[in-house]
């Protein structure tokens, strides 16, 4: 047992469910998807997002991202949070209900939000994505560095095309598949409201697209191609019709080298309002 960084309440790693970690969506109660036809079933039958985020975040159907979640939470720390104790499972959506917004992510970190429990939270990413959206005036502020600090959005929610770190940040194919049932949901669930899904990198589109066509919505043919301030236009079965926004991804390799800078970020996301 470590003390959480913020509130000191000691936690086992993984995090049981419902075992008081900020922002916990789960209990022990909350049903758990052991397979891909499981996920299926959960996510469908979450009538909202606060049971989404719950089924997610004890969800266990690709053997090989579990095993690693739980590999580093318990014995792969990084040595800078060795006296932290690591959420270990899915990171659950962040975010506004009722977005206008629909951010989507590429995956967990394995010390980021497999650490604190809450989407590009504890990490570089998370630095320039939370700073971007405080700028945009989504975020309550520029920094997220652990669940329970108080920060909110407004207007936005950030999911993920996988939930769980994976190794190498590399998901199989499989994986993606599956987790993409829990994405699908998602976009059922912010439809009514949402008026721009912003994808953060190639994978994050693709994931999008995936999704919108499995719930039939209209995607324009060809395929609209992933590249930084790309637009395309969705259409849900109820007519609405949604941007779909790309943005290189926020991940270090980009920020770092300065394919992706913060003038470029600020003017996608201007875009979304
Ligand atoms: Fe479940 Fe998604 Fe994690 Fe696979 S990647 S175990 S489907 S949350």
């Amino acid at each position: 047992m470590l003390p959480h960084p913020l509130t000191g309440v000691p936690f086992a790693s993984p995090v049981p469910p419902g075992s008081g970690w900020p922002d916990d969506p789960a209990d022990a109660g909350t049903p758990v998807a052991h397979s891909a036809d499981e996920v299926v079933d959960l996510a469908r039958s979450a009538a909202d997002v606060a049971e989404l985020d719950a089924r997610v975040s004890v969800c266990r159907a690709c053997p090989r991202l579990v095993g690693w979640r739980e590999s580093v939470a318990v014995s792969g720390r990084r040595a800078g949070f060795a006296d932290q104790p690591y959420w270990g499972r899915p990171g659950p959506g962040f975010g506004d209900a009722r977005p206008r917004l629909l951010v989507v992510g590429l995956a967990p970190a394995a010390n980021g939000t497999n650490r604190t429990g809450r989407m590009f939270t504890g990490d570089r990413s998370g630095d320039w994505l939370y700073a971007a959206l405080h700028r945009a005036g989504y975020a309550s502020q520029p920094t997220s560095r652990h669940a329970g600090d108080g920060l909110e959005l407004t207007g936005a929610r950030i999911v993920a095309a996988v939930r769980c770190a994976p190794p190498a940040n590399k998901p199989t194919p499989e994986e993606r598949r599956t987790c993409g049932h829990w994405l699908d949901r998602e976009l059922e669930l912010a439809a009514p409201t949402a008026r721009c899904l912003l994808a953060l990198g190639a994978i994050g589109w693709d994931a999008a697209l995936a999704a919108v066509r499995r719930l039939g919505w209209t995607v324009p043919r060809p395929k609209p191609r992933f590249g930084h301030g790309a637009e395309s236009h969705l259409i849900t079965p109820q007519g609405r019709r949604l941007r779909l926004l790309g943005s290189y991804h926020v991940s270090q390799q980009n920020t770092f080298t300065g394919k992706l800078t913060e003038e470029m970020l600020d003017a996608v996301l201007a875009r979304t309002r």
